[in-house]
């Protein structure tokens, strides 16, 4: 096994290195900057080059007192290969987030693939998904249901600038919350910026500032906490994390839609549940049929399954042949399910 599961996370015994630890450990392989798989506190950080800063800054804030000083993070480029005590590794485009990464791992002749999280559909803020020919894939499951099948993207940005353009009509300023790293700059990235002026909660803005350094073309964007008083937000499209809804920050906006743009809004009465006047299906993660390709494509025989709805997942791969298992770790897939955002940003 080039992999086994320990208390701290995914530790590969050969190389001496964990891949998206829960705990601090000597040598983390990170696959993406989203909190629940870039813990902070290890002593030495491997990661994509497109994700080193987004990673630098998300553990420069969760290590706010500065208590561990600054990490050591080395940056490979995705396809380059590096030896760690003969173990072969190098990081392929996941096509989740920006700088998200698929661990490929080569010991012995064997090869396993950790794919972090990842989505197929196409997303202009990020590098695509490389299929990587592999014996062991680690797959998320997070929408592993044949339920979830995502609307083309194009229909979803249509809903929500038709969504805008009404609220502007009736007087109301349109409230969308968004995964603050990664969905945020998907949604800016898509939109028509001409459609209005568009303001952010702080959150958004700290990682709306990181991927334009990195090149990443997004509408513009006003922090709303610096609009002068007075502003007038009728005409107004505000990004927030989910962790913003229901708080007094939200008051400054007056008469307001608010909508929720997640992977979950395709289960009926998950936007009731959360008391939002509309819901869009746009998820970072694969659908059910994604999944189902990328497991395909990675032509492995033996698969291990994390996140979300594992056991459906399993049964479906064991029917087709596949050594499947459920593996338990502390992932925790799209976080908009709690409606908690690891980064809510304490704005005035
Ligand atoms: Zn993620
Ligand atoms: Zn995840």
């Amino acid at each position: 096994m080039i992999l086994q599961v320990t208390d701290s996370g995914l530790y590969c015994p050969a190389g001496g290195f964990y891949v998206d630890p829960w705990r601090p450990v000597d040598r983390a392989v990170i696959t993406h900057a989203h909190a629940d798989h870039a813990c902070s506190g290890s002593r030495a950080y491997l990661t994509s080059r497109p994700g080193e800063a987004i990673l630098r800054s998300r553990l420069a804030e969760a290590d706010a007192g500065g208590a561990t000083g600054e990490p050591a993070i080395q940056a490979l480029d995705y396809g380059q290969t590096i030896g760690l005590s003969g173990v072969r590794l190098s990081l392929h485009p996941a096509g989740h987030i920006l700088g998200s990464a698929q661990v490929r791992i080569e010991s012995g002749g064997a090869v396993w693939v950790v794919s972090g999280d990842y989505k197929l559909e196409p997303d202009p803020t990020c590098a695509p998904f490389e299929p990587v020919a592999c014996h062991t894939f680690l797959t998320e499951s997070t929408f592993g249901l044949p339920i979830f099948r995502w609307p083309p993207e194009a229909e979803v940005f249509a809903g929500i600038e038709a969504w805008w353009a009404a609220n502007r009509q009736s007087g109301k300023a349109s409230l969308l919350f968004a995964y603050s790293l990664g969905k945020a700059q998907r949604v800016l990235a898509g939109i028509n910026p001409a459609a209005g002026p568009i303001y952010t909660h702080g959150a958004v803005e700290n990682f709306c500032r990181l991927y334009r350094q990195a090149g990443i073309p997004l509408a513009p964007t006003t922090h709303a906490a610096a609009a002068p008083a007075g502003t007038d937000w009728r005409d107004a499209l505000v990004l927030a994390p989910p962790s913003a809804n229901g708080t007094p920050w939200m008051r400054r906006f007056g008469p307001l839609s608010a909508g929720f743009v997640s992977g979950w809004m395709r289960i009926r009465g998950a936007r009731r549940r959360r008391s939002l006047d509309r819901g869009f299906v746009l998820s970072d993660h694969a659908d059910w049929p994604g999944l189902l390709s990328a497991v395909r494509a990675s032509r492995a025989s033996r698969v291990w399954v994390t996140h979300g709805y594992r056991a459906p997942m399993v049964e479906w791969l064991k029917q087709q042949g596949l050594d499947a298992q459920a593996v338990e770790t502390r992932y925790e897939g799209e976080q908009d399910e709690t409606g908690a955002d690891p980064t809510p940003g304490a704005e005035p």
